[in-house]
């Protein structure tokens, strides 16, 4: 575990069974130590840990043919920090070992598909990183919230999207699913906040206003979320966010565990060191 945390937050933010996302103190730090004032150094020190693991596990991908690879799923809230984790977590790594897909209102053609077909066309191959801004839970959560199918069609994903990543997790994936909860008057804040900022205009979206009234209705669809599709193959972890330091530190770290399960190290030279040295020396 690593300095600064007394509590590995593998453990101490993992969905358990009977966690109510009611109860969730969306301004808390667990397990951290420390706090805002030790957030920027700790953050800088682990994210080296982090692009060092993601530039192995990219490497292994390349010269190793490992075909294993990691999805961070990001579910929040509007305002939650998504774009936050995107840029200042994951933004740390190599893009070159980078697959993000961001998802919207599915386009006609998505529409005319499966849900999971546009998901299924987004995972990251081996040896990389795919991250999922919104994801497949965005049809039992936006859908349910809003009617956007019959109750008998989104009442049946939960099954289904555990036997998808049942499938996922046995194709080699790792998956590290971040259910990112931030309380409804820090929300106000923060949108409140990009009202009065012109470099944050692009963020504000008018029907974000209207969402907030159905926030009980979504804290439903979460918690429905969470009871159905935590599994021991992919469990989500709830992380506060009204701390965004905090938030950063505690997926940087989910990262970093997930990474060090595959257990890599650098791939071996597929040719004779020694004597490329002196073909190079000679040439
Ligand atoms: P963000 O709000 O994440 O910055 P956008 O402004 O593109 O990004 O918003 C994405 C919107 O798309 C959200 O309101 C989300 O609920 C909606 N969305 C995502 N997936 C679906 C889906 N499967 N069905 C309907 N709406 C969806």
């Amino acid at each position: 575990m690593a300095p600064s945390w007394s509590h590995d937050p593998h453990t101490v933010l993992k969905f358990r069974t009977g966690d109510q996302v009611a109860d969730i103190d969306t301004d808390s730090s667990p397990g951290f130590t420390g706090g805002r004032a030790d957030a920027d150094a700790v953050l800088a020190d682990r994210s080296e840990r982090f692009a060092e693991l993601q530039e192995m596990l990219y490497a292994n991908g390349k010269s190793g043919g490992d075909h294993r690879s990691i999805l961070l799923v990001l579910q929040g809230m509007d305002t939650a920090g998504k774009g936050g984790i995107v840029k200042h977590v994951v933004g740390a790594g190599n893009p070159m070992g980078i697959r993000y897909t961001a998802f919207g209102v599915p386009t006609e053609e998505e529409r005319s598909h499966h849900y999971l077909w546009r998901i299924r066309k987004a995972l990251p191959p081996g040896g990389y990183i795919g991250v999922f801004d919104r994801s497949h839970y965005e049809d039992v959560l936006v859908v349910r919230v809003h009617n956007l199918v019959p109750p008998d069609a989104w009442e049946k994903r939960y099954d289904e999207i555990n036997s998808f990543e049942r499938d996922l997790v046995d194709s080699g994936t790792t998956l590290v699913k971040v259910a990112m909860f931030v309380s409804l008057d820090e929300q106000k804040r923060r949108l409140a906040e990009r009202l009065e900022r012109p470099d944050k205009y692009w963020k504000y979206n008018p029907g974000d206003v209207e969402e907030r009234k159905l926030w009980p209705a979504y804290q439903d669809a979460y918690q429905a979320v969470l009871d159905r599709t935590s599994t021991d193959y992919a469990p989500w972890f709830v992380v506060p966010c009204d701390k965004k330091w905090y938030s950063r530190l505690a997926v940087t770290e989910l990262l970093i565990r997930a990474l060090k399960g595959l257990e890599m190290s650098w791939p071996p030279a597929d040719f004779d060191v020694e004597a490329e040295k002196r073909k190079l020396s000679d040439s």
